[in-house]
C-alpha cells in the first residue's frame, strides 16, 4: 500500500478507535500517545553525558554552539519504539507531541540563547513523498509551538539522497552528506540565530553540513536540539 495512503488510514483509525500507547499497546483514556508507565521509561539526557557528547561531535569551537538532545536512544527501549512509530507507522502527530515535550524542554536550556528560526532537517524529496511527511518537520512544529519561533522549512533543502547512514562511520556519514544541502534563499539567514531540529542525532555529520550552509549564508548561530541521541 503506498505509504503516504498508509499514513492517512492510520490516522482515521485513530480518530474512530479506543487510544492504544504506541509503545506497550494497552488502551489510554486521555489523548495522549504513550501510557504514563512507558512515559517514565523515558532516559533524559544527563548534563555530564550531553557536554561530553556535545564536544566529540561538534567540537569547542565548531558550527554548532550548543546541543540538547532530549533522552538517550537506545534499541529495544520506549524511545526507539516512539521514533519508530512516528517515522514508519505514520504516527506523525506522536512527533508534534513529542515536539511540545521539547519545546517545554527547551524553555529552560536555552536561558539567554534566543534563536529566531527553527529549520527542521529536511528530507530528500523522493524520500519524503514516499513517507508522506517528514518527521523532523512535525517535531519541530511542536518545539515552534512552544517557543513561539517562526518554523522555517523551506531555508534549506537536501538536494540527493543520502540513503540510510546506520551503518556508516563517523568518516563515512561525513562523506555521505558533503554538499547534499543548499538554501534557495541565502539571504534569510544574515545575522540569524538558528534552532536545527531533527529526530535523532547519532553522529552529528548531518547537522554540522547544515549548520555549514547557515553559516557560509551568514547565520550568527546554530542550536541542535533533537527527540534522540544516538552513540
Ligand atoms: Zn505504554
Amino acid at each position: 500500500m503506498n505509504v503516504a495512503f498508509n499514513s492517512i488510514l492510520n490516522s482515521l483509525l485513530d480518530v474512530f478507535l479506543p487510544a492504544e500507547c504506541i509503545c506497550c499497546a494497552n488502551i489510554i483514556h486521555d489523548n495522549r500517545f504513550i501510557c504514563p508507565d512507558c512515559l517514565q521509561n523515558f532516559q533524559p539526557v544527563p548534563e555530564t553525558l550531553r557536554l561530553f557528547e556535545k564536544k566529540k561531535k561538534f567540537g569547542d569551537k565548531g558550527l554548532v554552539q550548543d546541543f540538547f538532545p532530549l533522552y538517550i536512544f537506545e534499541n529495544h527501549t520506549e524511545i526507539q519504539k516512539t521514533i519508530h512509530a512516528i517515522k514508519y507507522n505514520g504516527k506523525y502527530l506522536v512527533g508534534r507531541s513529542m515536539g511540545r515535550m521539547l519545546g517545554q524542554a527547551l524553555i529552560k536550556q536555552l536561558g539567554s540563547l534566543t534563536p529566531e528560526a527553527i529549520i527542521p532537517v529536511p528530507l530528500y524529496k523522493y524520500r519524503r513523498f514516499e513517507r508522506g511527511f517528514n518527521q523532523s518537520e512535525y517535531i519541530a512544529e511542536g518545539v515552534s509551538d512552544i517557543l513561539h519561533i517562526p518554523l522555517q522549512t523551506r531555508w534549506i533543502k537536501r538536494i540527493r539522497n543520502t540513503g540510510t547512514q546506520t551503518h556508516l562511520s563517523l568518516e563515512e556519514r561525513q562523506e555521505n552528506v558533503r554538499n547534499a544541502f543548499v538554501s534557495p534563499c541565502p539571504q534569510n539567514f544574515e545575522g540569524k540565530h538558528i534552532l536545527l531540529i531533527d529526530d535523532v542525532i547519532t553522529t552529528g555529520a548531518t547537522i554540522s553540513e547544515c549548520a555549514k550552509i547557515f553559516h557560509k549564508h551568514g547565520a550568527t548561530s546554530t542550536i541542535a536540539a533533537s527527540l534522540a541521541l544516538a552513540e
